[in-house]
């Protein structure tokens, strides 16, 4: 075990670091005016840039500071709501839409990585959920199902006897896996997008905050740190790192912390017995928890929510750890190297979106699954600026916004009870459990 205090910068940050920001004029007028630097505005500026637009980015920070260099890389482009809650909101037809188009959003992202010689560590490990009781080992089984016959992925149940082929732990009474899911470095992806971007000729500008717009007759004033800039079209790509510039946005976004702690190199041998296949891992819990191993297979990165606003890591940190060690005993009170935090993006819909307002496209929200759906995103955010029909087409694609939610200005005050509810539905779920179920 290794004497903390850990690192609390990402784990990723270790070898990985981002050029010093090339600083350029700002130009007072250009084609489409991008918000944001994450894998969706960089991914929107590639194709608007590759379409002969004049693209500027600008971004508060210097590029690789928020979600985009911050999260687990699982590539899974999930959707929260399940498959019911889908068809409840949105109709059968636009749910099937939105399940088949996160198969489509994952094969685009790998083709990008092999077409543009990304090198991020990829790897199509697989994932395994997690089942706590009987009826979400029945619900995983139905959700194997469904992917196999609607989508023709690779998917199937686990029964509790072969969790151990899957998962070091008898936390979980099953559980299921899909093989169309990866892990990635993070980080290298966004630097990666960032090179690609850079090289047809977007002019980004980072440590350049947009502070405010202003519809005019044709287009959009921007309001920058660093002057004016009037853009014929504005894409809006701040997920939960959306500050005042917008306050129509802010009051449909609420930025929610998650945290991943890394634990010391553990061994293989310790690796081998907790994580035989190293793949991406997650359960059905409400406050659920993702984990996996790192790229190299020497450590386990394991992420969860982090209830803080402000200030202590030592809280949540310790909670994480102490959920790692339900679920792998032998990890209690394991030497930590990295804890941290970012922002995901949650709201009403809980379904990544894009969405319009005059002459401004947003595309964000993406409820703490943005590895696949923030560029895929992006991407379509870009065509639909272009006016191309066919390729802007998307089941993410709809008006109205995501509605604001009452009393909120920026401030969640509501987050310790809804935590509170999840909490207790959790516990719930755990009482649920069969006594054979049960651990030992
Ligand atoms: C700890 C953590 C773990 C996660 N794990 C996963 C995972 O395993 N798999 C997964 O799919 N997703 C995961 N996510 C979610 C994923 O990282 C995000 O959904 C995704 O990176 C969002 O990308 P983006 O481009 O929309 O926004 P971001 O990368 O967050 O970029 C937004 C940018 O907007 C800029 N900005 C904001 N306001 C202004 C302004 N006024 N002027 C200029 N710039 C501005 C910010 O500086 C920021 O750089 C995780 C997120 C976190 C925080």
């Amino acid at each position: 075990m290794t004497a903390d205090p850990f690192k609390s910068t990402p784990y990723w940050w270790d070898g990985c670091t981002f050029s010093p920001p090339i600083v350029r004029p700002v130009v007072p007028k250009c084609d489409v005016a991008i918000v944001g630097g994450g894998y969706a505005g960089l991914s929107a500026a590639i194709e608007l840039a590759r379409a002969g637009r004049s693209v500027q980015l600008f971004d508060r920070q210097a590029l690789g500071q928020a979600a985009s260099s911050r999260n687990g890389g699982m590539a899974s482009g999930s959707i929260r709501p399940g498959r019911k809650e889908l068809i409840r909101r949105f109709g059968e037809a636009r749910a099937t839409e939105i399940l088949m188009e996160g198969k489509a959003a994952r094969e685009d992202l790998w083709a990008f990585l092999k077409e543009e010689k990304v090198d991020c560590d990829f790897h199509l490990s697989g994932l395994f959920v997690g089942a706590i009781n009987a009826d979400e080992c029945e619900e995983l089984s139905r959700s194997a199902d469904l992917l196999r016959r609607l989508l023709g992925i690779e998917a199937h149940p686990v029964a509790r006897l072969d969790v151990p082929t899957y998962i070091g732990t008898d936390f979980y009474t099953g559980g299921f896996v899909r093989m169309d899911t990866g892990g990635l470095h993070p980080a290298k992806l966004l630097a990666g997008i960032l090179r690609v971007a850079t090289a047809t000729g977007a002019v980004i500008h980072e440590n350049t905050a947009v502070t405010g717009t202003i519809a005019e007759a044709g287009g959009v004033r921007l309001r920058t740190s660093r002057g004016d800039v009037f853009a014929r079209k504005v894409l809006v790509c701040t997920d939960a790192y959306t500050d005042g510039f917008d306050p129509w946005l802010r009051r449909r976004i609420v930025p929610v912390r998650s945290r991943i702690i890394a634990t010391e190199p553990l061994g293989e041998a310790a690796m081998d017995r907790l994580m035989p296949k190293r793949m991406m891992y997650g359960d059905m819990r409400q406050l659920s928890y993702y984990y996996r191993p790192s790229a190299d297979g020497s450590r386990i990165l394991f992420g969860g929510r982090d209830g803080t606003t402000a200030g202590d890591a030592l809280a949540p940190t310790t909670h994480l750890r102490s959920e790692l060690g339900r679920i792998f005993p032998e990890l209690e009170g394991v030497g930590l190297t990295h804890s941290w935090f970012g922002q995901v993006a949650m709201h009403r819909d809980m379904v990544p979106r894009i969405f319009t307002s005059g002459d401004t496209v947003y595309a964000t929200g993406f409820c703490g699954s943005g590895v696949v759906w923030a560029r895929w995103l992006g991407k379509k955010a870009a065509f639909k600026i272009l006016g191309e029909a066919e390729k802007a087409q998307s089941a993410f694609d709809f008006d109205p916004a995501p509605k604001a939610i009452p009393f909120y200005r920026g401030k969640p005050w509501f987050i310790p009870l809804v935590y509170s509810l999840y909490e207790w539905r959790d516990k719930r779920a755990m009482r649920r459990r069969q006594p054979e179920e049960k651990r030992p």
